[in-house]
């Protein structure tokens, strides 16, 4: 082995910060367990700070509401392709756990009566879809991600979670009968490489949303966790499904949340025209965001875009009070009038759709393990949050149901671990031979001799998905696409240049570690979508414009062999713990 390491054992080693590695963190060393987490970045740093809108659950403050309504509404919203039992799981649960972060101190925005404000978000209505509009999220302001991770964070201290800041996870860690053991890091400040052995080791490394460059993720959502897994030759589960959030202001990838369109603001074309009245006249701005973000792509091709170049669409606030616009939607005004200069009670806001989260993720059932192409769980393995498709949002995400996703899957996951781990139990043996591939990833990244930076090479891997592999979608374009990725990946293996070889913040390896991440899901992500000869939720063929439920409706898988990518498929879990169990009918909204 080229590289020296250090070992450390836990009982529980969690890849992530963001609110699913730090819920399930809490859990597990409140049972008693020690627990590590790993971060690239300090642990409130983490993406889930950006989370705007809000945290889903019927809680039924504002109108009566129902958990069946909800898990109605996130299958409908997910064009059928969710497993229900994962839904019903996290829906019937979500009252409870928005209970629990209230009395961890999550200071939630209250309504008159004093109980917690909950707004509108899109494709939720009460009554099975026939009702009202479902008033569900439950909000911070527009800063709910913000003060549910600074409140895990606190719990977690409190807990007595270790963390490891600014380490880079670079591969899981498994012996030779295939059960995951741990997983080998990087201290970026010492240049330190440790083995964490673990009981269970936890992914939750969030989305890989920076493979596109017009993204609402932040520089560090290179969806790490997915690489790993793809690497041990382990599958990911329905790449081709991304979501295309209809608000980012225009130029900037900057998410102007749902929640504003929650709160009454709507879109309007070049002629003034709230244009969703043609497509779903029901719904409006408040339809599925795969609906709207299709809708806005169609005004702006046909010429009804808005400005000079007719390249974005106008949110409009301005018919709101200005002072409750000021009072529930405060980042909204801050970046509207820090980036585009606008005060948004008087102008409307430029927008685009941009790429901002990925449904498609590791493959795993709904007790958050990780499962192989055979559905057969990988032991001590789990994955959960942004990173995980388990899958509750099935073909495309409702608004406020990821935060949701990660903290009540984060509190399953410790309670997994809290079952089955005595604390301080011994660890089994690992094989010498067990860092042999991690170690030899790492050093030929090191040592690469070519010409072609990470940072050229990501930008390419990013212009080619943007175009390939965006809102709409045909077999020609996503051939070409395919073939461009294949030509990149080439040049990633064979002429990668590496300009530092220290391992002291060594800001080039990162990057070269992080776009092996991206380049390997990217290809899985093009190769799904090509594959998948249907158009369902997010994922437009122009070529296939209908739902071909005979055929689809089942899972795409994606895993690498002799380093091209297979595709096969794995059956939609059509059971739930209740008796409730949703057939497909038509998505209109
Ligand atoms: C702007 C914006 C607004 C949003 N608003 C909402 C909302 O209102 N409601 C809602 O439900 N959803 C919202 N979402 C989606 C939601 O915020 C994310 O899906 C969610 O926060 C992901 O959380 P996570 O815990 O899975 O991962 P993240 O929060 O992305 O955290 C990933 C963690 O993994 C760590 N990590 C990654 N790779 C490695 C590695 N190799 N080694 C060590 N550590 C690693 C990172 O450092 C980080 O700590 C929003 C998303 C965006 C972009």
């Amino acid at each position: 082995m080229s590289f020296p390491f250090e070992t450390y054992t836990y009982d529980v080693a969690i890849i992530g910060t963001g609110g699913a590695g730090l819920r399930a963190a809490c859990t597990a060393a409140e049972a008693g367990l020690s627990v590590i987490c790993l971060s690239k970045v300090p642990p409130t740093r983490s993406h889930t700070v950006a989370a705007q809108g809000g945290i889903n659950a019927a809680l039924g403050n504002r109108l009566p509401d129902r958990w069946q309504w909800h898990m109605y509404d996130t299958i409908r919203g997910g064009d059928w392709l969710s497993d229900q039992d994962a839904v019903g799981f996290m829906c019937e649960r979500a009252p409870a756990a928005i209970l629990e972060l209230e009395h961890m101190g999550m200071p939630f925005t209250r309504d008159e009566a004093g109980q917690i404000y909950q707004r509108a978000y899109g494709g939720q209505r009460t009554e099975f879809g026939k009702g009202a509009l479902a008033y569900r999220a439950c909000a911070v302001a527009d800063r709910t991600g913000h003060a549910l991770l600074h409140t895990l964070y606190a719990k977690a201290l409190a807990a007595g979670v270790a963390f490891a800041s600014e380490c880079m996870a670079l591969d899981l860690v498994f012996s030779e009968d295939g059960a995951c053991r741990g997983v080998l890091s990087w201290v970026l400040e010492n240049g330190e490489l440790q083995l964490l052995r673990a009981h269970k080791t936890i992914i939750a490394t969030g989305g890989f949303g920076q493979a596109w460059v017009a993204t609402t993720s932040s520089s560090i959502c290179t969806g790490d966790g997915g690489g790993m897994i793809l690497r041990a030759g382990l599958p990911l589960q329905d790449m081709e499904f991304v979501q295309f959030h209809p608000t980012s202001l225009y130029g900037t990838g900057i998410l102007i949340t749902e929640g504003a369109r929650g709160e009454g603001a709507y879109l309007l074309n070049r002629e003034g025209e709230r244009f969703m009245q043609r497509y779903a006249p029901s719904f409006m701005e408040l339809a599925s965001r795969d609906v709207v973000a299709r809708a806005m792509a169609i005004e702006i091709q046909e010429g009804r875009g808005c400005g000079d170049k007719r390249d974005h669409l106008h949110l409009s606030l301005d018919h709101l009070d200005a002072a409750y616009v000021r009072e529930k939607l405060p980042a909204v005004m801050d970046i509207a009038r820090t980036f585009a200069g606008i005060d948004a009670t008087r102008a409307p806001i430029p927008v685009v759709p941009a790429v901002h989260y990925t449904m498609g993720g590791i493959a795993s059932n709904a007790q958050s393990e990780v499962i192989d192409r055979h559905g057969d769980a990988v032991p001590g393995l789990l994955v959960i949050g942004e990173a995980a498709c388990n899958s509750v949002h099935g073909a495309n995400r409702l608004g406020c149901n990821s935060l949701l996703d990660l903290v009540v899957f984060g509190q399953a996951a410790g309670e997994a671990c809290a079952r089955s781990i005595r604390p301080r139990m011994p660890h089994a043996m690992l094989g010498r031979d067990a860092l042999e591939k991690p170690l030899a990833h790492l050093a030929r990244l090191r040592e690469a001799k070519g010409s072609a930076s990470p940072s050229a090479l990501r930008r390419k891997m990013q212009g080619v998905m943007q175009v390939h592999a965006g809102i709409f979608r045909n077999a020609a374009l996503l051939e070409e696409g395919v073939d461009k990725l294949r030509g990149i990946a080439e040049r990633f293996r064979q002429d990668l240049r590496m300009d530092d070889r220290s391992l002291l913040w060594n800001h080039s390896l990162l990057a070269a570690l992080e776009l092996d991440n991206l380049l390997l899901q990217a290809m899985a992500a093009m190769e799904s979508a090509l594959t998948r000869t249907e158009s369902r939720g997010a994922h437009w063929r122009q070529d296939f414009p209908t739902r071909n439920d005979e055929a689809w409706l089942v899972h795409s898988l994606a895993w690498f062999e002799d380093e091209r990518v297979r595709c096969g498929t794995r059956n939609v879990r059509m059971v739930s713990g209740s008796d409730q169990v949703f057939l497909p009918e038509a998505r209109v909204y």
